[in-house]
């Protein structure tokens, strides 16, 4: 196994969780140091301060993947009698990098909403707020029968053929193929100068556009031909809207005092705040995280019946009353499930020499009393 190098880890996630999901104006990215170097391990945070450093330097990470981007405004000054220098400080001299992915990874299918949602026990869940709609393009590719199925497979694996729950779906039909070699070719069937005729298959996947170059990149490589012919459509369809914050249903109705009961054991909070009648029924539930007050009519909009979302404002909280809209306010730390998020999405996907590390600094400043 080999150790990959940052740069190689960040383009595996940002598979995941690309940049460009990210609102505008969020700092994400590279925070602090450098990728171009070897990484054994990656330690996974919410927040970066000092005492998150320290547990890095202590675990023998070269890489902190972490959700809050450390450096949110622009710095003007980097003095290492504040907390804030001394930190970067203390990154730079133990040459450990720092990555930040925030709003991407609120988006990102199977990111912060989606794992809040599923840890809600949320079903048949869809966008709240949408934010991207992925183009989408076709590729079809004409390939000798022989080799059909690892051209299928590579294509699978680069994320072709994904539509909704389904994955590696594709259409093949068969047909025959016919070229003529010339004398700078080297053909892996004919000779040059002869019309070549042979039984060909043309496959057809359906791909976001985005990924469409990395893809094509894995067909070629697994195609036998020194010349491989193919075309890419672009479609008029576009896959569902990714976004902010998911609504969804729970798999009973429950009043809104179990409901309260139920996010705190799941989310792992001591209390939370509520708005609402206690005793009202609630079946659909709207979940962003972090802090979701601006988007208190998107889930009002969404027929759920209770909102649950962080740092929740004393005159919003009104507005909710007064919508009839029940809030659950956990707090902003319930992000912490993002940790297990991204321990568990990149430990699975390359043969690696590579640790993913949750981290174990708790990062809630608040105490309950
Ligand atoms: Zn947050």
């Amino acid at each position: 196994m080999k150790i990959p190098n940052g740069q190689q880890i960040i383009e595996e996630f940002e598979k995941w969780s690309p940049k460009f999901l990210a609102m505008e104006g969020d700092p994400i990215g590279l925070h602090v140091g450098t990728l171009n170097k070897k990484v054994e391990r990656v330690l996974v945070t919410l927040d970066v301060n000092e005492q998150v450093v320290d547990e890095a330097i202590e675990k023998g990470a070269g890489l902190i993947i972490a959700h809050h981007p450390p450096i949110y405004r622009p710095m003007k000054n980097l003095q290492t009698d504040f907390p804030q220098g001394r930190m970067i400080e203390k990154l730079i001299k133990h040459d450990i990098a720092v990555y930040a992915a925030h709003t991407n990874l609120d988006v990102a299918k199977g990111g912060v909403n989606d794992l809040l949602a599923e840890a809600l026990g949320l079903a048949e869940t869809k966008v709240l707020v949408p934010t991207y709609e992925a183009e989408l393009v076709k590729i079809a590719v004409f390939v000798p029968e022989s080799h059909e199925e690892q051209v299928r497979e590579a294509l699978g694996k680069a994320g072709a053929g994904a539509i909704g729950d389904y994955e590696f779906c594709s259409y093949t039909l068969s047909g025959t193929g016919r070229f003529r070699p010339t004398d700078a070719a080297e053909p892996y069937i004919g000779e040059a100068g002869k019309m070549e005729v042979t039984a060909e298959s043309k496959i057809e996947v359906v791909i976001r556009k985005y990924e469409k170059d990395s893809a094509i990149k894995a067909m070629i490589a697994a195609h036998p031909y020194e010349e491989v012919a193919y075309d890419v459509f672009t479609l008029e369809n576009k896959e569902e809207a990714m976004g902010l914050g998911r609504v969804g249903t729970l798999p009973e109705e429950m009043s809104l005092e179990e409901f309260t009961e139920l996010v705190k054991e799941r989310l792992d909070v001591p209390a939370a705040r509520v708005v609402g009648d206690l005793s009202k029924k609630v079946r659909k539930v709207a979940v962003l995280g972090g802090d979701g007050n601006k988007y208190i009519q998107a889930a009002k909009r969404s027929g759920a019946d209770v909102y649950v979302t962080g740092d929740l404002y004393f005159h919003v909280a009104q507005d909710a009353e007064a919508m009839d809209l029940a809030v659950v306010d956990p707090g902003h730390h319930v992000e912490k499930i993002m940790i297990k998020g991204v321990v568990n999405h990149m430990s699975n996907q390359q043969n690696w020499q590579c640790e993913f590390l949750p981290s174990e600094v708790h990062t809630e400043p608040f105490r309950f009393k």
